[in-house]
């Protein structure tokens, strides 16, 4: 049973948090070399150079000529390279041992190896192949996430993988696919620069995308409107020409109340919406039960700001459409993005310099990350794992016979409640902490203790590897190469500035050698991440995500290449070698495989989908009882779980401890002041946080950060509802009491050693 071995703070003393070190190498210490990578934070990737010295990355120089960031770096980029040689780092393999203090000790890595083997093939041989799991991470390179689900598919046969993408960008995906027929925002952020219009709703770009904000800004120099739609004056609200404060949770009324009033002020496009598009329709006639005074009453935007975001959105000449977790993260997740992507549709304004539409991705390679075959319904290429078709090209990629490859398994939630039901018994995790990161969290902690087997591949202890039978020291961004896909859909390089230390080993490396040790080597046998990519340029051609034309140079040379990139033109089946990319897409002369000439977006008759994007209230909606919103999201200095953020000093010291934002009325209504103790209560459990009042949230909502674990994680308060399509959870709103606290919470008293 995976219990945690010992007092988590006797394994949080030996393993971390702790804060890094302020400086590496000797002060005035000049780099041996500077190596051209990209930061291992955010789906921005900005481009950064990491000075390497004694094999240890002692800082970084701007890399002023990747075309994405300029040189620029938010506080998270400038201060990444102080993970490295981090006193935390896992140096070898680690076996729960709970007569040690920390929980667990020390073994040879070929041990730990042979052990995971073992306990792999008892439960198969006992269960069945389904009764391990895998779980992955969107910061893995694309070489990882491809080659992870054909570990779990062909390897251990088990249909049961998916990732940690399925709490990024799944409701987006699903929604693009739905719409578009493909998954990828349509324009680089360079189209930006000149658009009148830009609509953000729900994305605190200046805090989880930082880089974007200078866009948007450049943008505005020019002229443009921006619209900020958020139940939070997030700080790029705060420079917007228009802000919608909706209520947590009603984005879809709001999208439909405008669309109905750009409907009735003549302010779509008939030409593209006759032309290009089907289903409008059905879409109109949803739309006319949304009056403003309806909208208005739902959402809580006032009536005259829903008729200036029709106007100013209506009659713009070119616009941008930006939209992330904030709307994504809710039950109705996909229908809040279709509803953004009904606005774009009648606009008509796609696929023309300075207009397009995207979902800002949030993981490091949530884009590659959701192409490849990770998520438990997809085959490398973004084919469908139910489609025989696909299943029978990637049968063939990978030698096996079609029958032998796993059906469609289940989302990550979902494969938790299966190790609750005792149907999985074994969990491989790699760069994931569910733990921290998905929601109600106190359930998928009774789930993990029910796993008789647990690996986790990591390189720092994460909260939820305390609960590990083995840990397999992985990997970090630095110490390996392979490709990501940034947030444009740009398809950049990660290059290794330093071998890995002591143990620890590249987690491709790591699956091979688990591979190797059940007598399951076939396939598993590539000698780099170069090997691996050649693999899936293969398996990914002729799918909507085709790579087959992208090269380790051809990046190099182009500073990343924008998918699709075709190894043979799709117009002719001639070889393409110099087939750059498809920087924009929708562009009125394009061409793809799907439509084959029939119109510019991916389905058979190659027009875009209107679809109804209805409004449902959200499941755990306020009441009597619980009368506030709660609201979670992320702040600038901290990333998702804060595996690595809570252990970079300077970080830490921005953002040291989660608060509850709420404003002054609600504040005074409920006798709290600022920096008081006060305690959150919602269906599933109670935190006890420091209060922050402040002025730029509604006085119905409050909101914590989520990215700190035990009695200060925001999840232990968070509803598991999810979207019946995306099966996203539904972060961004639950029902929630607020009350001063009776007194300081235990964990205040006993300080960690981060503090
Ligand atoms: S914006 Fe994202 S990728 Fe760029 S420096 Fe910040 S965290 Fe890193």
């Amino acid at each position: 049973m995976a219990k945690i071995p010992v007092d988590e703070l006797a394994i949080t003393r030996a393993y971390g948090p702790h804060v890094s070190a302020k400086i590496r190498g000797a002060p005035g210490e000049e780099p041996e070399r500077l190596v051209k990578t990209h930061c291992c934070f955010c789906g921005q990737q900005c481009g950064i150079q990491l000075k390497v010295r004694n094999e240890q990355v002692i800082g970084f120089e701007p890399w002023e000529e990747f075309p994405f960031n300029r040189g620029m770096l938010c506080p998270k980029g400038v201060k990444r390279y102080l993970q490295g040689s981090h006193p935390d780092r896992l140096l070898t393999a680690l076996a729960r041992d709970p007569s040690q203090s920390s929980g667990f000790r020390p073994i040879a890595y070929d041990e730990a190896i042979a052990k995971v083997a073992r306990e792999i093939e008892r439960l198969q041989e006992t269960h069945g192949h389904g009764s391990v799991g895998v779980l992955g991470g969107a910061s893995l390179t694309t070489e990882k996430t491809y080659l992870l689900g054909k570990f779990a598919r062909v390897c251990l046969k088990t249909p049961f993988i998916d990732y940690n993408g399925r709490l990024c960008m799944v409701s987006a995906g699903a929604a693009n696919k739905k719409a578009f027929g493909i998954d990828r925002t349509t324009n680089p952020w360079a189209d930006m620069i000149g658009t009148e219009v830009i609509w953000l709703a729900g994305s605190n770009v200046a805090e989880c995308s930082p880089i974007t904000t200078n866009y948007v800004w450049q943008a505005r120099e020019r002229g443009a409107k921006v619209i900020v739609q958020d139940p939070r004056i997030t700080p790029i609200a705060r420079t917007c020409d228009l802000y919608l404060p909706v209520r947590p949770g009603r984005d879809a009324a709001l999208f439909a109340g405008v669309l109905q009033l750009m409907i009735d002020n003549g302010w779509i496009d008939r030409d593209f919406i006759e032309a290009h598009t089907v289903g409008f329709d059905e879409v109109a006639k949803y739309c006319r039960e949304w009056t403003p005074a309806r909208t208005a009453d739902v959402t809580g935007v006032p009536e005259r700001s829903l008729r200036k975001a029709a106007e100013l959105w209506g009659q713009a000449k070119s616009s941008f459409f930006f939209h992330a977790r904030g709307i994504e993260h809710h039950s109705n997740g996909v229908q809040n993005a279709l509803g953004t992507i009904n606005l774009v549709l009648a606009s008509g304004r796609l696929g023309k310099p300075n207009c397009g539409y995207g979902t800002i991705v949030g993981q490091a390679n949530g884009q590659g990350g959701r192409e490849h075959g990770m998520k438990c319904d997809q085959l490398p290429g973004w084919r469908e794992i139910t489609n025989p078709d696909h299943r029978k090209y990637i049968a063939g990629v990978w030698d096996i016979e079609e029958k032998d490859l796993p059906g469609p398994g289940v989302d990550a939630y979902e494969l938790f409640r299966k190790i609750d039901a005792g149907e999985i018994k074994g969990l491989v995790s790699i760069c994931f902490n569910p733990k921290v990161s998905l929601p109600d969290s106190d359930f998928v902690t009774r789930a993990l203790e029910k796993l008789e087997f647990y690996v986790a591949i990591d390189f720092f202890l994460n909260d939820t590897a305390r609960h590990a039978d083995v840990v397999l020291p992985g990997s970090l961004h630095e110490e390996d190469e392979g490709t990501v896909t940034q947030v444009e859909g740009r398809v950049i390089k990660v290059n290794k500035a330093v071998e890995c230390p002591g143990d620890a080993r590249q987690d491709w490396r790591i699956v091979q050698d688990i591979a190797r040790a059940l007598g399951r080597p076939k396939g598993f046998t590539f000698d780099d991440p170069r090997a691996i990519f050649e693999e899936l340029r293969v398996a990914s051609k002729g799918g909507v995500a085709d790579y087959s034309g992208i090269t380790y140079e051809k990046i190099e040379r182009q500073m990343g290449v924008f998918w699709p990139c075709y190894a043979e033109d799709p117009r002719t089946g001639k070889a393409s070698p110099d087939h750059e990319g498809t920087p924009r897409l929708f562009a009125p002369d394009s061409y793809n495989p799907v439509a084959k000439g029939a119109g510019r977006f991916y389905f058979p008759d190659g027009k875009a989908r209107f679809n109804v994007a209805d409004y449902r209230t959200p499941a755990d909606d306020v009441d009597e009882a619980y009368p506030l919103f709660l609201t979670t999201g992320r702040v600038v200095s901290q990333f998702l779980s804060g595996t690595q953020t809570r252990r970079i000093g300077p970080l830490v010291s921005q953002y040291p401890e989660p608060r509850i934002e709420l404003h002054p009325r609600l504040a005074q209504k409920l006798g709290i002041a600022d920096g008081e103790w006060t305690t959150c209560e919602t269906r599933r459990g109670t935190i006890t946080l420091k209060a922050m009042v402040v002025t730029t949230i509604r006085p119905d909502t409050i909101f914590i950060p989520y990215h700190w674990a035990g009695e200060k994680s925001a999840n232990r308060l968070t509803v598991a509802a999810q979207d019946p399509i995306s099966k996203i959870p539904q972060y961004k709103v639950c029902a929630c009491r607020v009350r001063k606290a009776d007194g300081a919470p235990s964990y205040a008293s006993v300080l960690e050693p981060q503090q």
